[in-house]
């Protein structure tokens, strides 16, 4: 953590990177500690594979966020909520920043998900530990002593807020309500969060939902309950495929189920998987996902792959079901 502070600390131009699909820890702890670091003077870009979900659009400054870089000379660049370059979306580095001098790795996702050793001048906050990427982030602001503003409260508290599942997953622990308890006194609020990530969808969304709700189905044998969203359903209702974000968490709502998975046709012949669970079932769907060729945490995790969604959810149920067995 020190070597972090002295790094930001001795670094003037700096470029933040994070995940594709950005989800709200990616998006809030972006914002957040770009914010504190304009704040004491730094030159920052911040820069996202995939345009920010319009539904944190009510965070401060978040068209920071660009999907372009113009690739230049960096002191430091900074990996948020991802510790490996190809989740970035960028083939690698030099993609994004045409040189730079030092890597700082934040992330929360497990070890095995880096690749920081092999960069000599890499520094690492890693902890699969936390909650959210945005408890670290936070840990690195009180350890620098930058100052947090409001909006950086609202960024960072986001992050928690949505990692955590509003607070209610099993990764809602001390540290990070200690941490939403300090953003909230720098006058953030939780119920503004709420209102915002789960009480604003569209007609559209909610129809679409309705749609993937009516086909959920459940596998006795594994424990699965699996549903799916073609590209059709979504322009079919006019909506976007950033409509369906806290979809799987209803899907791993029903009772029976051990674990769930969403398929989602998110380019033609593209198809996305969302794995959940909750931590009495005892299942690591981070293992299904991997031997897909994806990765994640125990309890939330995800992967790619090609193909039309139409003709693969059968085959890809079944070999979720084989992983599961395997694992
Ligand atoms: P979501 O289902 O919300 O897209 O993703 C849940 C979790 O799985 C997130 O922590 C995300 O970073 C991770 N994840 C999703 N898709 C992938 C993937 O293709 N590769 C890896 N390594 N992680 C993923
Ligand atoms: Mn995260």
């Amino acid at each position: 953590m020190q070597q972090a502070v002295n790094l930001i600390k001795s670094s003037n131009n700096i470029l933040i990177l994070t995940h594709k699909n950005p989800d709200g820890d990616a998006v809030g702890s972006v914002l957040g500690l770009a914010q504190a670091l304009e704040n004491i003077g730094k030159n920052v870009k911040c820069f996202s594979k995939d345009a920010v979900p319009d539904v944190f659009g009510f965070l401060p400054n978040v068209s920071k966020i660009k999907n372009q870089t113009i690739p230049e000379k960096y002191d430091l660049v900074i990996l948020l909520d991802c510790a490996l370059f190809n989740r970035t979306g960028l083939a690698d580095i030099k993609e994004a920043a045409s040189s730079f001098d030092r890597l700082l790795i934040i992330d929360h996702h497990p070890k095995s998900e880096t690749e920081c050793d092999y960069y000599e001048k890499c520094i690492f906050i890693i902890d699969a530990k936390v909650s959210s990427t945005a408890v670290l982030v936070y840990e690195l602001l009180k350890n620098a002593d930058m100052e947090i503003t409001k909006d950086i409260a609202n960024c960072l508290l986001t992050g928690i807020f949505t990692d955590t599942g509003g607070f209610q997953h099993s990764n809602t622990d001390p540290q990070s309500l200690e941490a939403a308890a300090e953003f909230m006194k720098k006058g953030s609020r939780v119920d503004k969060i709420a209102k915002n990530i789960f009480s604003s969808k569209s007609m559209a969304a909610i129809k679409l939902w309705g749609i993937a709700l009516s086909r959920i189905k459940t596998d006795p044998k594994t424990g699965m309950a699996v549903s799916y969203v073609s590209r059709k359903d979504i322009e079919d209702f006019g909506a976007k495929e950033d409509d369906l974000s806290g979809l799987v968490n209803v899907i791993n709502t029903v009772s029976d189920a051990k674990f769930s998975l969403l398929l989602t046709e998110f380019e033609d012949c593209k198809i996305r998987g969302s794995l959940r669970s909750e931590k009495y079932n005892g299942i690591d769907v981070s293992r299904i996902a991997r031997s897909l060729g994806g990765g994640g945490h125990k309890l939330a995790s995800g992967f790619e792959m090609n193909g039309d969604l139409k003709n693969n959810v059968a085959k890809i149920s079944e070999m979720i079901s084989k992983a599961n067995k395997d694992n």
